[in-house]
């Protein structure tokens, strides 16, 4: 009998390569793991405490696709205060999580075969997104000599006349890199030129150790720019699935349109916790952040002391360990730190087909962990250098 066929487009989506190495460690108890990009807190009591009080009365039906007015007027309070992005209620749409904002972000800005420039590491699930919309994403290097910051050399080289899209991540993951204003200024200078859209994807805004990041969106005079928050990472919401993104009037109102028939609208309950996140107490805020500076500050230390080269953390919750000394590929060599070390990492070609020199250590697993786990793996590097 002959069976209806899946679409090709699903089929080519390639699998997540941080997955396989959760699949992967998951089989050794023992293993310490230092894949994944999670926060290792709760959310704060009080968030929750929203929740369930919107359960008990009631506040489960389904709300505007774009959001409950009140979490609306949050955001734009918010993006004011903490990004100096000024837009309206009506520019503010609350998503499934960032994934779903930059999902539908890129929905609305592409036609199947044009290009769309993602950076080498990048998050790999803007991949995945590329492939289900049929339009091709062609990779920008990342290097670690430049600390993981994109040059504008490096984004130019890569633009045709196919190219639609560019998408930025800046506090990065996987590179735990914080593009600086200047930076930022002439990137936006070179989308306006070649004129792009750009996704500025910003899901760790609150989470840097230096000096708060800029935003692109308030540089940007054209409205060419979308940005991407979350309250995933900030708040240790992760599976609460509350993002929102901002941007120009036009543009915010083609991608509500994509979000009506995939997702309508957000938990009702789950917009009512992220009201109470954004407008209680921020020092949960604070104390994470510092938790993950402190965790930063420990792995450095242990690379410095066994002198492993890495692109030093100033955002986000990663970092990217140089491991080019091993001599060995990256996959490789995770699949030996599994085995024999028992600590689980993610081969930077999970991320890029250029990076496999270089492995990602997540910030987010608890201080013992990454004391351990950072020490067998700096003597790993030098162990199998020989
Ligand atoms: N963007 C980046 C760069 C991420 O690392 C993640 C999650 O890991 C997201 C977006 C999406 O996060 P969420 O959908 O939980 O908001």
């Amino acid at each position: 009998m002959t069976k209806p066929t899946p679409s090709n487009a699903i089929q080519h989506v390639p699998r997540s390569g941080i997955r396989q190495v959760f699949d992967e460690a998951a089989k050794y108890p023992d293993c310490i793991r230092l894949e994944v990009g999670e926060p290792s807190f709760s959310t704060p009591a009080h968030i929750k405490e929203a929740a369930v009080n919107a359960l008990a009365e009631n506040f489960t039906r389904y709300t505007a696709n774009a959001g409950i007015p009140e979490l609306r007027s949050a955001i734009v309070d918010k993006l004011r205060l903490r990004n100096g992005i000024s837009v309206g209620s009506n520019d503010v749409v609350v998503t499934s999580g960032g994934v779903a904002a930059c999902f539908t972000a890129l929905a609305a800005m592409v036609n199947p075969g044009d290009e769309v420039l993602l950076a080498d590491p990048s998050w790999p699930n803007y991949v995945q997104m590329t492939v289900l919309l049929g339009v091709k994403a062609v990779h920008y290097r990342l290097r670690l000599e430049n600390d993981l910051i994109p040059t504008v050399e490096d984004i130019e080289r890569c633009i045709t006349p196919k190219t639609k899209v560019l998408i930025m991540n800046s506090p990065g993951n996987p590179t735990g890199a914080v593009t600086p204003l200047s930076r930022l200024r002439e990137i936006l200078e070179l989308a306006h030129r070649h004129n792009l859209w750009v996704i500025s994807d910003e899901v760790y805004d609150e989470i840097w150790f230096d000096t708060p990041p800029h935003s692109l969106q308030p540089l940007d005079t054209q409205e060419r720019v979308v940005s991407v928050f979350s309250f995933s990472k900030t708040y240790a919401m992760t599976g609460w699935r509350v993002g929102y993104l901002t941007g120009a009037s036009e543009i915010v109102s083609h991608v509500l349109r994509a979000q009506e028939p995939t997702t309508s609208c957000v938990n009702s309950p789950a917009q009512r916790g992220a009201v109470a996140a954004l407008l209680g107490d921020q020092q949960c805020v604070t104390d994470m952040r510092s938790a993950y500076a402190s965790r930063a500050r420990l792995v450095t230390r242990i690379l410095d002391d066994h002198g492993v080269p890495y692109a030093r953390p100033t955002g986000a919750f990663y970092t990217m360990v140089d491991i080019s000394g091993a001599r060995m590929s990256d996959r490789d060599f995770v699949s030996r730190m599994i085995t024999e070390r028992r600590v689980a990492v993610v081969p930077g070609s999970a991320f890029g087909p250029e990076s496999g020199n270089v492995v990602r250590v997540s910030l987010a697993s608890s201080e013992s962990d990454l004391q351990n786990g950072v020490t067998r793996l700096a003597s790993a590097v030098s162990d199998w250098s020989n």
